[in-house]
């Protein structure tokens, strides 16, 4: 059963939103599609939503160009047409969108002062987050000042625009006002103050490789 509309992402439209009432657009034995959602799907380095559909824990959510697919327990008996509640973990949510905010703020400021540097990876969980880059060279002497200036742009509290650049696309970015802006599908926070307090940390990960690890102080 394929439906030609989109599933709509209210995650972009109020990345805040825990709770939401909607329609299953399609099922395909257990991997489900919906009308609207607010359950993210890893992307941009940033992991999955937790929660359910209709009362069944989503095992696995997973996007597709623009489609996302939900993979429901086998037993489940949900119908294309059924109004289903879909709940996201907030905790584990807003976790990582202050780690990912904040791992976007230190990448900028790497960026800026690693002049040459390759991006090699990232990754977001709701522990911490890290970036990989290839550098000849150890960062440990740097990080207090990226960690100091990331620091003030938290601190200072101000706020981030997300939009879209190319809305058929699903082109994304935030940007605050004085400091970047950056393409990214993620969702964001409405403030900077909201990462809180963060702490760097630097790791060696092979030869010419080094990731920088960002951890949340406050919970
Ligand atoms: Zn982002």
């Amino acid at each position: 059963m394929k439906e030609n509309t989109m599933t709509e992402k209210v995650f972009w439209k109020n990345p805040y939103q825990t709770h939401l009432e909607t329609e299953v657009t399609s099922v395909l034995n257990n991997v489900t599609t919906l009308k609207e959602t607010i359950f993210y799907a890893f992307s941009g380095g940033q992991e999955s939503d937790k929660g359910s559909i209709g009362g069944f824990p989503v095992m696995e959510a997973r996007k597709s160009d623009k489609e996302i697919f939900y993979s429901l327990p086998e037993h489940h008996d949900l119908k294309v047409g059924d109004s289903v509640a879909v709940e996201i973990d907030w905790n584990r949510r807003y976790r990582l969108m202050r780690l990912h905010f904040a791992a976007e703020v230190v990448l900028e400021l790497m960026t800026q002062q690693l002049m040459g540097s390759t991006k090699i990876g990232a990754h977001i969980s709701a522990e911490k987050a890290r970036i990989d880059f290839e550098w000849p060279e150890s960062i440990a002497g740097r990080l207090p000042n990226i960690q100091e200036q990331a620091q003030g742009v938290f601190d200072a509290n101000v706020n981030i625009i997300s939009e879209f650049s190319d809305e058929p696309n699903e082109k994304r970015y935030w940007k605050v006002e004085g400091f970047a802006q950056v393409p990214c599908g993620g969702t964001h926070l409405k403030q900077t103050g909201e990462v809180g307090q963060i702490q760097l940390k630097r790791k060696n990960i092979g030869k010419g490789k080094e990731r920088a690890e960002i951890l949340l102080v406050n919970p």
